[in-house]
Order: C-alpha cells, then structure tokens, then sequence
C-alpha cells in the first residue's frame, strides 16, 4: 500500500507504540495517586510538555495543556474569544478555517456574536488588505489558521498580527497550528511571539490520536472548557491519558531531530518531483497555492476532465491510498470550498486530489502515483 493522505493522519512512530504500550501493560497508574508519585509520573507529563515545547519553539513559561486533541483545543479557544466580546467587541477568522473553529464562530454568531469573516486570495492566504481595512480597536478575539489543511498554504501570520496589534494591542490571538506541527521548523517565541493559544494535535505528526493540546501563551488567562477533578493547573480537568502523554512525546523528540537534520527538505523534493511530473504529463493539471509559502508535503492538484471521487476510487484499486480534501469533507461529494473560495470553477474545484506525503515516501511510490495517473487519465 502506498500511503499519501498525511494530511489526514499519520502512521504513529514503532517508538510511540513501544512507550504507548508500556504505559498501558505496566504503568496504568492515575497519575494524581500516591502510587502514581513513586513511579515518578509527573515527570512523564512535563517531558513531555517540554518535547512540545521544543517541537514549536517555545519558552518555559508557556502552558502546555493537554487535550483529546485540536477539534477539542480549537473549540476551547473560539469560546474563550467568543466570551471576551461580551461586554463589548467583535471576532474575526477567515472563510478558510477547519470547521471546529468556524462551526463554532458560526454557532457564536448565531446568537448575536459580532463575527467577521476575512476572504482568502487566489493564491490561499488570507486578504491582508481587507485585515488593514477592518481592523479596529473594538477587535477582541482573531483565529486564523497556520497551515491550510487542503492547499497546504501557510498564512502571512506575522503580518497579520502586526496589523491587528497596532489597532488592537489587547486582542487575544489564536492559531490552530494543527497541519504546521512537526512538517515544518517554527518557533513561536522568535517569529510569532504576538500569538497567545495555539492548538495542536498529536496523530498529525506520528503520534497517537484522541491527544493533541493547547498552548497557553505566558500571561495568557483563559477560562477552562472543562471543570471536574482541577488536573492540569485547572485548566483542563479529566484524569490524564499518560499512555498518549507518553507517545506524543516521543513523536515530538522524532519529528524534533527530523527537523534539525532539515530532512523535510527531503520531502519536499519528492513533493516537487510529483508536481513536475504531473505538469509534464498533463498539461492543463492545476495545483493550488503553488505561487504560496506552502507545507513541504502538500500538494493540492486536480487534472483537468476528472472528477476526483472516481480517481480516487481506481487508485484505490491500485492500493494507492490517497484523499479529495480534509477527511471531515472527504464523504460529502461537495468540491473543495477552498478551491471555490480561491475562485476556482465548480468543475475544477470538484477534480481536486490532495497528495500529503510523509517522511516515510519514497520517490518510487511517487513516480508508481504519477504512472497510475497516466493510465487512469488519458488525457
Ligand atoms: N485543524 C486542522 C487544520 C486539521 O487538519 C484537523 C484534522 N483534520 C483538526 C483541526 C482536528 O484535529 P483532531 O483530529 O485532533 O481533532
């Protein structure tokens, strides 16, 4: 099987299974026990918290809480901003965003939530232009993503912020780091210090699912989403999933080092690769935000005269395992909104395929891709 849905999710590393499985046969403990304490659980939770830490580039000061993941940190972030604008204020996000942030904005504006929605570019960043126009001192809460999930594009945050920031300097910041974490190096703390809650999630980068978390910047107050037993400073009650705790922190330290040695600089050249051959072998193919910033591993391509739905399904057959869009869209047989919202037509929007490569693809699974392509397509 030839895995290119990344995107989506990853294969967990054997080391996280390893760690995972161990906490699970022989260290079941709950970590507030007493038992709990002799083993020395307290110390899993903050290596952990510091491998996230280091993944992101941030400092010691900055909160790591843990959650079932980024629909559950995304969700906790919009209420949080959502909240803030109840004496006075609006929001803002764009039309781009993953629907556990704009659902739940939506939600919010139904019940009489001031929220604004910024367009998307053709080339899949968000108008900055259209940010400089609207920006105000009554701006309370702004959501925008790191990393689009489909396009891959990464978004102009920095400039994004310092607009916001000149009119608004109190306006608490979120951004739904999600598809960013472990493809590409960032460090908040140099580049993108303005941002105060940053979610993430673990089985995006070769940890296991059902964890990911929220980054509470230094100085950010937030209220809990969740009240029970006051695990995690009160912030996030629930009995802590160590087993999780334990494997996403050694996804973190893997994608880390993988980092360091610049190898995504390696997948990106097996991403290129497959943009060049397919541009080669269909000329009228289109790949979104290729003019963009984007994720090394992305890419978001659609040849013309296809429609994606059957595509997939003969690569399938092909044991090429590939997807439309986000896999929250995958089942709707709706064309990619983005694409639309990029201004795409309908019938290229409904032709799109999103490749996600990982560290584990070879060039030979690209260039059996490509071959397969030319013989499902003769175009
Ligand atoms: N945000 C983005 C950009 C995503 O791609 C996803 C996963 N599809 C999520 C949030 C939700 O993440 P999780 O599966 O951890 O809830």
């Amino acid at each position: 099987m030839i895995y290119l849905d990344n995107n989506s999710t990853t294969k967990p590393f054997p080391d996280v299974i390893k760690i995972m499985t161990e906490f699970m046969i022989s260290r079941f403990w709950n970590v507030s026990s007493a038992y709990g304490q002799l083993d020395k659980l307290e110390e899993v939770i903050e290596s952990s918290q510091m491998a996230i830490r280091k993944l992101c580039g941030l400092s010691q000061d900055d909160k790591v809480v843990f959650t079932s993941g980024a629909t559950e940190s995304n969700n906790w972030a919009v209420i949080e901003g959502c909240r803030r604008t109840v004496k006075k204020g609006w929001v803002l996000s764009s039309q781009m965003e993953h629907p556990s942030v704009r659902e739940v904005l939506e939600h919010y504006q139904k019940r009489g939530t001031d929220v604004r929605w910024l367009p998307v570019n053709r080339d899949g960043t968000i108008d900055l232009n259209k940010l400089s126009e609207i920006a105000n001192p009554d701006l309370c809460f702004a959501t925008f993503m790191l990393a689009h999930n489909e396009t891959g594009v990464i978004q102009p945050l920095k400039k994004a912020i310092t607009i916001i920031r000149e009119q608004s300097p109190d306006c608490l910041i979120h951004t739904d780091g999600t598809q960013a974490f472990g493809k590409v190096p960032i460090s908040f703390s140099r580049d993108l210090d303005e941002i105060d809650l940053i979610s993430f999630s673990g089985h995006k980068f070769h940890g296991p699912k059902g964890i990911g978390g929220l980054i509470i910047r230094n100085g950010t107050k937030i209220q809990p989403l969740f009240q029970g037993g006051g695990q995690q400073f009160n912030l996030r009650s629930g009995t802590l999933n160590l087993p999780a705790i334990a494997g996403i922190s050694v996804a973190a330290n893997q994608c880390c080092e993988f980092l360091q040695e610049k190898k995504q600089e390696s997948v990106q050249t097996i991403r290129d690769f497959f943009e060049e051959s397919l541009c080669s072998n269909f000329p009228k193919s289109i790949i979104l935000g290729r003019q963009a910033t984007r994720l090394p591993n992305t890419s978001f391509f659609g040849i013309s005269g296809t429609d994606a739905d059957d595509l997939l399904y003969a690569l399938l057959t092909k044991k090429i395992v590939i997807n439309k869009g986000s896999a929250c869209s995958a089942q709707s047989i709706k064309p990619s909104k983005i694409a639309l919202l990029m201004g795409y037509s309908y019938e290229e929007s409904s032709s799109l395929i999103r490749f996600s490569a990982s560290q584990d693809t070879a060039i030979n699974d690209v260039q059996f891709l490509v071959n397969s392509l030319r013989e499902l397509c003769p175009f």
